[in-house]
Order: C-alpha cells, then structure tokens, then sequence
C-alpha cells in the first residue's frame, strides 16, 4: 500500500500546480499550493502515509460533517431535516438564493454554507463557548487526537470577512430556520472552519465512519450505525460542492472536501482516506487530491457503485 500511494502522489503532483489556494479568506492565501499528501487507515487500524501527510491545514466544510453527526447525536434525524433538506445542489457552497426561492425556506442540505450554518444552531449548548466545546471534544475523539485545537488567526480572519455567512445567517433567522443567537451561532460556525487538522485526522474521521460508528483504533461505537449511514449518503449526493455527481462517477467514495485543501473520505467497510492539497479547482475541491483518489480508487476498486 505505502509503495502505490508514494507511486499515486507522484503522478499527480503536477496537478497543483493547474489550481490555486483559496483567497477569499485572507488568512487561506498563506497555504503552500504544491503540497499534497495522503494518509490511510483501515479497518484494522494500519496507517499508510504517503507525500507531503504532515500538512497542516483548517479543515473548513470537512467541519459540516461533524456538526451534522452531533446534530443528529442531540435532536435525532427528524427534527434536523425538518430544518434543512438533503437534497443536492448545483449551486455553489456559499449561495444564497435557494434560501429565498424555496417553499418552504430551508436550505438544501448540510453540506452547503447555509445548511451547515443551520446544523451548527441545533447543537445543544447554553452559548457558543459550550456549543463550540462539545464540537471540539467530539471532534478530538473521532479522530484520537486529543491534541486538535483552533487556528486562531483563521478563525480571526473567516470572523472578519464571512459577509456572505452573516448575510446566509440573518436571512435564515428571518424565516426561522436559525432560532438561536445569530452572533453566537456563526461564531461557532467559523470556529469549526478553523479547526487545524493533517490529513491523518480527517482519515481518522472516514475509518470510523467506513466502520459504521465504530472507532477501528478501540473497538469504541462513537455514532449509531444509523447516523453513520445518514451522514455518507449525504457525502455521497453534496459533498464534493455541485461536483459531486463527477466524483461520484469518476471516484465513487462519500467524500468531503473542504476549502483550506482537505479531502475527507470513508470507504464503507474497507478504510478511511484523508488527502490534503491546498491548490484548489474552480469548483473549490482540491485539484491534485481529486487526482490521487480517482488514481486510487481505480487501482484498489474502490467505487461504492
Ligand atoms: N469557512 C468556509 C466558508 O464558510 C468554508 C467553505 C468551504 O470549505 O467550503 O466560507
């Protein structure tokens, strides 16, 4: 396995260099555009690393996935998608016109900006301070990694320029969709954005999931089975941003990706893959990370379809 992913990363090294970083969030503007790296963890717990795996990178949107598996933890699957749908989308992450056009207003899925932002307001918590330090202890306990902390000077950065979040935010607090503080609840939003992660974390994250909500390092059940389900069906239609049907076809993994260059992916009952690659393709998923897990998925016959 080590020789194949050394071999893949390789090969689509050269595609970093076709997109770029993200720049909207001006704190993202500092990622090294060439690195690209992977790391694999199966199900029985061996861990493969291949390239540039000590990466460190803010995890971004690959944050939706844990704020919707808490979510579902704290209100149970019918209250949650009676305020956001699951539908996919062919609009991009951070649009705000579904939210006005749609009957009735809720946003499409939790995948996308408004969605997520909607998820995030059903943690429970007194204020965002508890509701922020429930997402960071589950988050360190799905990844084993007890050390997963903030990056201060993203969090600082996405809090100063996320307009277009505030904007997503009170518009869904004005159809009550968002029932709780707006303030508070976005301030929680962009925290998660800013946790700082390496691709073996969020690898971490797909082999508990590839396992059915069982943790493969402890034997340790973090999520029921039916909330794991849940959660790659959605990767699987709006994961990818409105790529995701080509990934689907060309890939065919529940997948996750995230703007700051992070792929997360759960391969059901064989592994967890994270890959990281900051240059990013139009649509916002990283260029060379989408390479390497087509190269990969075809090499290990990994399409779930
Ligand atoms: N924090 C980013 C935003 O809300 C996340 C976007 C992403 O990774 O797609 O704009």
């Amino acid at each position: 396995m080590k020789k194949l992913l050394d071999v893949i990363i390789q090969n689509n090294r050269h595609y970093t260099e076709e997109g770029s970083v993200a720049s909207y969030i001006p704190e993202l503007e500092k990622a090294d555009k060439n690195a690209l790296g992977i790391c694999v963890v199966t199900l029985d717990g061996e861990e493969y690393f291949a390239g540039d795996y000590e990466t460190k990178f803010t995890i971004q949107s690959i944050s939706k996935v844990i704020s919707l598996m808490l979510a579902l933890l704290d209100n149970g699957r019918e209250y949650v998608f009676s305020k956001v749908g699951m539908e996919p989308t062919a609009e991009t992450f951070n649009s705000i016109s579904n939210l006005e056009t749609r009957n009735p207003h809720k946003p499409l899925n939790p995948m996308i900006n408004s969605g997520a932002i909607a998820t995030v307001s059903m943690i429970s918590g007194q204020d965002s301070n508890e509701m922020f330090g429930r997402i960071l202890k589950f988050a360190r306990k799905i990844t084993g990694n007890p050390s997963l902390n903030l990056n201060e000077d993203v969090y600082l950065s996405e809090k100063a320029t996320g307009h277009r979040n505030r904007s997503l935010a009170y518009f869904m607090k004005s159809t009550k969709v968002i029932e709780q503080d707006v303030e508070e609840v976005l301030d929680v939003y962009f925290k998660q954005c800013s946790i700082e992660a390496t691709c073996r974390d969020i690898a971490r994250i797909g082999a508990m999931l590839a396992n059915d909500g069982i943790l493969p390092w402890t034997g340790e059940r973090v999520i029921p089975r039916n909330v794991a389900r849940i959660v790659k069906t959605i990767m699987v239609t709006c994961g990818m941003y409105d790529a995701s049907g080509e990934f689907a076809v060309n890939v065919g993994i529940p997948a996750k990706s995230g703007v700051g260059g992070g792929i997360l992916t759960a391969v059901p009952k064989r592994m967890g893959i994270g890959v990281v690659g900051p240059s990013l393709d139009k649509k916002g998923n990283s260029i060379g990370g989408v390479k390497v897990l087509e190269e990969l998925s075809r090499e290990l016959d990994l399409s779930i379809f």
